[in-house]
């Protein structure tokens, strides 16, 4: 699947050591979530391939999330929290700083909050 990463996704990645690769590995085998103008995406243990080794490096993101935009094509930023990922929390933690928006070189829609996963 084709997609880019928001400046603010590509920090997070460089900072938690997640390469583009793994990014499109999250996007094809994850769970996606459709929540307030955002989609979440993330890796349970059970989405990852079952031929996939027991020690390869894909499987330490299980439990990693990507918000993405709605068309699905923009990842807006990324975390890894595993507790994080249930719906009703994702949209109260999601929504309470919206004041960061930026908008998506793809569908051209404005996603809300890039800043409000700042507690990490
Ligand atoms: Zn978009």
């Amino acid at each position: 699947m084709e997609f880019e990463l928001s400046d603010h996704a590509a920090r997070r990645a460089a900072q938690r050591n997640v390469s583009p690769d793994e990014i499109a590995f999250l996007l094809k085998h994850g769970r996606f979530l459709h929540n307030t103008g955002v989609i979440f995406c993330q890796l349970r243990r059970k989405d990852v391939p079952d031929d996939l080794p027991g020690n390869h490096r894909y499987r330490r993101l299980v439990g990693s999330t990507l918000v993405l935009c709605r068309c699905g094509h923009f990842v807006v930023t990324l975390y890894r929290e595993a507790k994080a990922f249930h719906h009703d929390n994702c949209k109260t933690r999601y929504n309470q700083k919206p004041e960061t928006y930026i908008s998506c070189p793809y569908c051209r829609g404005v996603v809300p909050g890039a800043g409000a996963q700042q507690s990490d």
